[in-house]
């Protein structure tokens, strides 16, 4: 029997080892998100997997920016923190590398991870640590009503660029896939459930850090962007591997299939390259990449001596 509360902070508390856990253990207020939006689907997935997984909510923590994702730890019912714009990964590194027991799940959207937190997404990808990390890209800043995002299509109008946006955009999947110690990259689609959720499940299983680029539509300012590809599944390309993806509840709809052996991370690179048409299962994952939070374990120290060496500290500073 485990003795546990926190109910001053809303969470679901948990009193029994051998509790088994229902969506209602998770699931928060109602999400306060557009009609239509594809935040919503992305949430549901999150919550099947946290049943699935029997996470404990007192042993699970979503992290986020700043964005209209980013409200994703307020409609669950698992400890959450709704942080500062681009800063979710390095609040998650210290949070993970402090408590390593927890589920550790970061929440972020285009502008939040690739604009003003790439510096932290390019160094949380080289550490490697064991979690999950989401980029919920719908092309756009939303919450601050369409203006020009980092994966907005070259040509498409914002609010800040009314002409079209200048500048190709970036691409999350070869960033990812370029930098140093990166352990698994994988891209789904909000709008296909079924492979959603097996994705969310594969990245939950891996050791390091995860990453999964969640296309997502925004139908308040990026409507146009996958319309075509939601009605026509011949447009979506499914890369299938037993160390993948596999979705055969799909096989009469997505007929476009690749086999990509995530291993081959040259591969990888070239099929993330070509933008040409939509690809979504995991592009590249190596399980051996050393992970910075199992190598670093923080030392255990008492308060007493934790003040000691502030003061130590504090005295080499001293006039
Ligand atoms: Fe979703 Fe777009 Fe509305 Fe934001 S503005 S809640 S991304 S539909």
């Amino acid at each position: 029997m485990t003795d546990f509360s926190c109910a001053t902070l809303g969470c679901a508390v948990p009193v029994d080892d051998d509790h088994e856990y229902v969506l209602g253990d998770y699931e928060g207020p109602v999400a306060r998100w557009c009609p239509g939006c594809g935040d919503h689907s992305i949430l549901t997935s999150v919550e099947k997997l946290l049943v699935a997984e029997q996470l404990k909510p007192e042993q699970t923590m979503f992290v986020s920016g700043i964005g209209c994702s980013s409200r994703f730890p307020h409609y669950l019912k698992t400890y959450g923190f709704h942080g500062v714009h681009g800063r979710a990964l390095p609040v998650a590194t210290g949070i993970k590398l402090h408590r390593p027991d927890l589920n550790v799940f970061v929440v972020m959207g285009d502008g939040d991870c690739c604009s003003i937190g790439a510096a932290h997404w390019v160094h949380a990808i080289r550490y490697n640590m064991n979690m999950v990390a989401l980029l919920l890209d719908n092309s756009i800043y939303g919450l601050t009503k369409k203006q020009t995002s980092p994966t907005t299509p070259q040509g498409f109008k914002t609010n800040t660029q009314p002409f079209g946006s200048f500048l190709p955009p970036l691409n999350p999947l070869t960033t990812m896939l370029g930098t140093t110690n990166v352990s698994f990259v994988a891209q789904t689609a909000e709008w296909i459930p079924a492979h959603l959720y097996a994705t969310l499940r594969a990245a939950y299983r891996h050791r390091g850090l995860a990453f999964v680029r969640i296309l997502q539509r925004c139908p308040m300012y990026t409507v146009s962007l996958y319309e075509r590809a939601v009605k026509d599944p011949s447009l979506t390309e499914l890369l299938v591997h037993d160390d993948g993806v596999l979705t055969p509840e799909l096989d009469a709809i997505y007929r476009e299939r690749r086999a990509h052996d995530p291993a081959d991370i040259n591969a990888a690179r070239q099929l993330a390259d070509d933008t040409d048409r939509i690809r979504l299962g995991v592009f590249f994952r190596d399980e051996r990449r050393p992970c910075y939070d199992e190598i670093r374990r923080p030392t255990k120290i008492t308060a007493s001596e934790r003040i000691a060496l502030l003061d130590k500290e504090l005295d080499r500073y001293a006039v």
